[in-house]
């Protein structure tokens, strides 16, 4: 197993800041990561996948933790559906594009997402109206403190809205994932961006799909590797009735969306774009021009400068709207 001692973090994180970690491994088995975990005991640690949801603003004093299971193998059969297992250090999109060319279908709306394998269950990685949690049977994961493998059911993963176990707890690194697919397709018409895009095809097929996603994606979002981001800063908030509707008597057109049996959730977005800060520039940090959810990076190192923006526009939206806008990235 690779362990290297003072990496620089700089190419592993989409928002490409500066930070040193003091250890680095890169297990490529479920036994070499039990083993590091044991030999590192004492040390802190932190996951790091393809780094697209996360930056850093400081040195990290510990272990950082890279995962490099590899493999795709269809693991069980039936005439209705495959189960594929995925190593957790499997490009996301490769691993669709695999999935759509061989007529597997269930996640070919999460076409583009930036992600690694092992990361799509942490925030339950969503897009075009279908969610990951749908089609996961198993995922397979190491407890960071003691070593342990264990195995947990789609239940046990406790889905939710970008959300899940592994997300809220912060145990477990994740090895490799069984996804459940079907070997039929058949088009939904979920989302309106998707249907417009394929305006004209009366029963698109499932490469369709995917590359009608691929196209939208790549005109709506910045290329991290030509302008550094996360994809969405902040989470959608969630909102009492009582908020809502205080919410509503400052912007009456405020999106308002159902959010289970007494909540409703807002767009963050939104609420930037009415707070004056869709396409702001503040340095060498801004909003996306095109999506006011999307801080980029316009040429600092600095973690720190990327906080002192969100900052603000937590603070204005606050100050506008009474909502204070949680990140969805994680900042290390
Ligand atoms: C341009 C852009 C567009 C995006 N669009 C979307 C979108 O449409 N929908 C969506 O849901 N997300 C989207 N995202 C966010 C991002 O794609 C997801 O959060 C993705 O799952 C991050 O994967 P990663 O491998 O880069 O994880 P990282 O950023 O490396 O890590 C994210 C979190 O997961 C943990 N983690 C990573 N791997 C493991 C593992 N193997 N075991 C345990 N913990 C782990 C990390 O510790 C960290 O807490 C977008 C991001 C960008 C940059």
């Amino acid at each position: 197993m690779s362990i290297k001692y003072n990496v620089q973090l700089k190419p592993y994180n989409s928002f490409r800041t500066i930070a040193l970690a003091r250890i680095f491994c890169e297990p490529q088995t479920v036994e070499d990561l039990s083993n590091a975990i044991k030999h590192f005991h004492n040390e802190r640690k932190v996951v790091l996948g393809a780094g697209c949801n996360l930056f850093f603003t400081r040195d990290f004093d510990g272990v950082v933790i890279k995962p490099g299971m590899k493999g795709i193998t269809i693991v069980a059969e039936t005439d209705e559906y495959v189960d594929i297992e995925a190593g957790a250090s499997e490009e996301w999109d490769q691993f669709v594009g695999f999935c759509v060319s061989h007529g597997y279908a269930g996640i070919e709306n999460l076409s583009l997402i930036p992600s690694s394998v092992g990361a799509s269950p942490i925030q339950n990685i969503g897009a075009y109206g279908s969610e990951v949690k749908d089609t996961i049977v198993r995922v397979k994961a190491v407890h960071i403190n003691t070593g342990e493998y264990h195995e947990f059911t789609n239940e046990e993963c406790a889905f939710g809205y970008r959300d899940s176990h592994f997300k809220r707890t912060g145990n477990y690194v994740i090895t490799s994932v069984v996804f459940r697919l079907n070997k039929r397709f058949v088009f939904k018409d979920k989302y309106v961006d998707v249907s417009r895009e394929l305006q004209g095809i009366a029963s698109p097929s499932i490469s369709q799909v995917r590359d009608a996603i691929i196209r939208i994606r790549t005109r709506k979002l910045p290329d991290f590797s030509l302008l550094p981001n996360a994809g969405s800063f902040f989470k959608n908030p969630l909102l009492t009735k009582e908020e809502k509707d205080a919410l509503q008597r400052i912007l009456p057109d405020a999106p308002i969306y159902n959010a289970g049996e007494k909540e409703f959730k807002t767009s963050a977005a939104f609420l930037i774009e009415e707070a004056g800060y869709k396409g702001k520039r503040k340095g060498m940090v801004g909003t996306y021009e095109h999506h006011a959810l999307i801080i980029v990076n316009y040429g600092t190192e600095s973690g720190q400068e990327i906080v002192a923006f969100m900052k603000e526009i937590q603070q204005e939206v606050k100050k506008q709207f009474d909502i204070l806008l949680e990140p969805e990235v994680w900042i290390y």
